[in-house]
């Protein structure tokens, strides 16, 4: 074990079972409740500091996490709770249960675009499920990753929750460890990289990934609507969102209206220059902003384009006459740059999508109920939203995940205790009467009796 990882220290406070009563679990979910609340000022600073993140977005964040403590407290007992199934016949006389308990310690590595809620949520649902947890936040938010590693002492367990802070070297030391669960948000690149360092161990991962998600707009959707929906997704935290819509596609009559309603919206709310009303964070570091500049080039700017390499600021942009295996339609965007596609037909937007690697989430717009029943039954996603978008993140009880490249497992809601529990298998049998035909010696007549109960 690397000598200075505090997986250790958390194992042995594992081992000593107090992280197992609903108390000790209140006590830490309470702990992060008076965390977001008091500290809610450093915490959006950190965000502007790292992000330029606005406040409304940042609390956002905090808004997140706190939903999702004050979710899993009311639901805590109830989660927690040994769940009877039932046992057959042939199993009589006896009872049988399925009983949750936590799996130790849960290593939990952040990245850098929601750099607090992306540690936190999962989190309370590490602490939910009885376990200790080792914190890894992102370096490339560093104001954020150090408030993080200054505040937790203070309201958490410090024998059960720790933080490491750093880059590469640190991660690759503590994937080198042996941890009961891995929940790794980022790449689908260093997700590789994670889930072979786990197969050493057999430890299991949750993997929160990327990908393209894509946002369909049907014929004869409201464009008003769906144009600022699909802008105020797409520009929250400048494009840089795991479930922003990555590109449109809509039929090629509607295309230039739907373009149109963009332009206005985003006049409405930047005017000319997003980066001074302060309501549009900027571009993480200057290896996202070239990577983004590149892709302006990759069709015809029919809005925005402006960019600015001091500020690391890009305007909100939108391509259209893209080619479908250019750069900026088959690696993820996460950036503020929208291309339009268009398509003949809702069919073709749904094998458009269909035949690339299956989003983290996907998004229709439309007033037709046979084409919402059409998306959700055709399209595999880690969530779809019809009319909207992002907005599915704040339902507590909806599981949050990718599927296939964009990951795997999830951690919000009854779906994640149960990640970040081992189900336990038990049953309990009576000792009488003792019915002997499983016993050898084997013959005919029990062979008929198994056949009749089975
Ligand atoms: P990243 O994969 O570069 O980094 C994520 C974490 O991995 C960081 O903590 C970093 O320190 C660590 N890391 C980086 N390189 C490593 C290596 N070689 N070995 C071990 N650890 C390493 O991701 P990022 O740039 O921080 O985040 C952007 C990506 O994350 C995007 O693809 C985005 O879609 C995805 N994302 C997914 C979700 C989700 O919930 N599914 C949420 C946010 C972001």
């Amino acid at each position: 074990m690397n000598e200075a990882s505090p997986l250790g220290g958390l194992n042995r406070t594992f081992e000593t079972g107090r992280t197992r009563p609903i108390e000790w679990r209140r006590a830490q979910l309470r702990g992060l409740q008076s965390m977001v609340a008091e500290q809610e000022e450093s915490i959006l600073k950190a965000l502007a500091e790292d992000l330029g993140k606005p406040a409304q977005e940042g609390f956002a964040e905090l808004a997140i996490v706190g939903g999702e403590v004050a979710h899993s407290l009311k639901h805590l007992r109830s989660r927690m709770k040994p769940r009877r199934v039932r046992t057959p016949m042939v199993g009589q006389p006896g009872r049988s249960w399925i009983q949750p308990e936590p799996v130790g310690t849960v290593l939990i590595i952040g990245a850098w675009n929601f750099p607090f809620q992306l540690l936190m949520a999962p989190l309370v649902t590490a602490l939910s499920a009885g376990n200790c947890a080792l914190l890894k936040p992102s370096e490339l938010a560093p104001a954020t990753a150090a408030l993080i590693a200054e505040l937790v002492p203070g309201y958490l367990d410090v024998e059960a929750v720790a933080v490491v802070q750093g880059g590469v070297e640190e991660t690759t030391g503590l994937l080198r460890e042996r941890f009961d669960h891995i929940v790794f948000t980022g790449s689908s690149h260093v997700g590789r990289i994670v889930m072979r360092a786990a197969a050493e161990h057999l430890t299991p991962v949750t993997l929160e990934l990327g990908g393209k998600s894509p946002a369909v707009v049907d014929a004869g959707a409201d464009l008003v609507s769906a144009a600022r929906r699909i802008v105020w997704g797409k520009c929250l935290n400048a494009g840089q969102t795991c479930i922003a819509p990555d590109y449109v596609l809509v039929d090629t009559a509607h295309r230039d209206a739907l373009v149109d309603e963009i332009g206005k919206v985003l006049g409405q709310w930047y005017g000319d220059d997003p980066d001074k009303v302060g309501d549009y964070a900027r571009i993480i570091n200057d290896r996202h902003y070239e990577r983004l500049v590149s892709h302006l080039s990759e069709g015809r700017v029919a809005i925005g384009g402006g960019v600015d390499a001091g500020r690391r600021f890009i305007e909100p942009t939108v391509l259209v006459d893209v080619a479908p295996d250019s750069p900026v339609m088959t690696e993820e965007i996460f950036g503020p740059i929208l291309p339009v596609i268009t398509t003949e037909s809702l069919g073709e937007s749904l094998d458009f999508v269909a035949r690339r690697d299956k989003p983290l989430a996907a998004y229709l717009f439309s007033r037709n109920t046979g084409s919402h029943n059409r998306f959700v039954e055709r399209i595999s996603a880690g969530s779809i939203c019809i009319n909207d978008t992002l907005m599915f993140m704040t339902v507590p009880d909806l599981p949050f995940g990718g599927i296939g490249p964009s990951g795997m497992g999830q951690y919000k809601g009854r779906a994640g205790f149960d990640r970040l529990s081992h189900l336990k298998a038990v049953m309990k049998r009576g000792r009488w009467p003792e019915v002997s035909i499983r016993f050898p010696p084997y013959n005919r007549i029990k062979m008929r009796l198994l056949r009749m109960l089975g």
